[in-house]
């Protein structure tokens, strides 16, 4: 497995993969998102880059 340096796309937080935490890319154009383990469990929203906006 690759290591990619990943942060929350809420909080902006450094995160691990595997500890409660995810990536995918954004349904609209790809980017990587990552969700830190706390903003999923608080569903913080999300906004890429593009401007989608996710629960
Ligand atoms: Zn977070
Ligand atoms: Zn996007």
């Amino acid at each position: 497995m690759e290591l990619e340096k990943l942060t929350c796309i809420s909080c902006g937080t450094a995160i691990v993969i595997g500890e409660g935490s995810v990536k995918f890319p954004c349904p609209q154009c790809d980017e990587i998102i990552g969700r830190c383990a706390r903003c999923r469990k608080l569903g913080k929203e999300y906004i890429s880059k593009c401007g989608f906006r996710g629960p």
